[in-house]
């Protein structure tokens, strides 16, 4: 599982990191999401996936 993150559509809204705190966090400085975990473990999948549904702008990827 491998996650991106589309830098340019990031909107802050931070549904990500409510969703899967693991994974995401905001980067105070720029405002926009980051990924801690690019490939997270596979016993995260559930709430990566739901984390990705969740960004309002499609600005998460989720390959594999
Ligand atoms: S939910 Fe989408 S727009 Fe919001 S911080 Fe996460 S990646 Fe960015």
């Amino acid at each position: 599982m491998h996650v991106k993150l589309d830098t340019q559509n990031c909107q802050a809204y931070a549904n990500c990191l409510l969703t899967a705190p693991e994974v995401f966090d905001l980067d105070e400085e720029s405002g926009i999401a980051i990924i801690l975990q690019e490939n997270p473990p596979e016993n995260l999948r559930a709430v990566v996936e739901e984390a990705v549904r969740s960004c309002p702008v499609q600005a998460l990827i989720l390959e594999g």
